[in-house]
């Protein structure tokens, strides 16, 4: 038993490689990006937080910033948007893509935040992950900027970025191994930082589209940047 405890507890642990890639990587973006902001624009509310991470599925930060002041004048808390009509909150959020299940979700979500909660969006994983539409990525976001205690949120963009830089193999599609690969490899206290400065470094250098890896600032620490020099 002892050992076969302590194979997985080595298993989980990454390289030393790894560890130093993270922090090399995580201090370089640091200095590219030293004000490491969630692109949404949520003005330190929870709500609104958690609102725009429910609408930023399959679409970008940017639409959601655009729809956000005149969903919130109507929806500023949980208890407004537990009264509202689902057909209101439709037409609200419709330009955000998929906007019959995102009004439904937040607004059975915003139900039980009332019922449940208080009014208060939950700060335990199970609790977040209880609520409809809720996923582990906007658990991890939520938990993340909020409390300073989130996993790593396994976007899409963060999944190829990593991928490339080879913190395990290009391609990876699933979040969960990303998720569990990357925990240990970054310090749960600056995961939140580490993935907003991601978001902006996958805008500017390493697009989904493509990339030109001779400008990019990762270059020397890339695995994919350095088969290209
Ligand atoms: S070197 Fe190329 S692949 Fe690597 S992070 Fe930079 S742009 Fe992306």
């Amino acid at each position: 038993m002892k050992t076969n405890k302590t194979n997985k507890t080595n298993k989980n642990k990454p390289s030393p490689r790894l560890v130093h890639l993270g922090e090399a990587v995580g201090e370089r973006l640091e200095k590219i990006y030293p004000n490491a902001e969630c692109a949404l624009d949520y003005r330190g509310d929870p709500w609104r937080l958690f609102v725009m991470a429910r609408l930023s599925a399959q679409c970008t930060d940017k639409r959601v910033n655009e729809v956000s002041p005149a969903l919130f004048a109507e929806i500023p808390d949980a208890a407004a948007a537990a009264e509202i009509p689902v057909e209101r909150l439709e037409e609200l959020v419709r330009s955000c893509g998929l906007y019959r299940e995102k009004a439904k979700n937040i607004k059975e979500s915003a139900k039980i935040i009332v019922e449940k909660h208080g009014g208060a969006i939950p700060d335990t994983e199970e609790e977040l992950l209880a609520l409809p539409g809720v996923g582990r990525k906007i658990a991890n976001l939520l938990l993340g900027d909020l409390h300073g205690r989130g996993g790593m949120v396994c976007d899409t963009h963060l999944m190829r970025i990593c991928g490339r830089l080879g913190f395990y193999e290009e391609g990876l599609k699933d979040p969960t191994k990303c998720e569990r690969i990357m925990n240990p490899i970054i310090p749960m206290e600056k995961r939140a930082d580490f993935c907003h400065r991601i978001v902006f470094f996958g805008r500017e250098y390493c697009t989904a589209r493509g990339n030109d890896c001779t400008k990019c600032p990762l270059n020397d620490l890339c695995a994919a940047g350095k088969k290209i020099k």
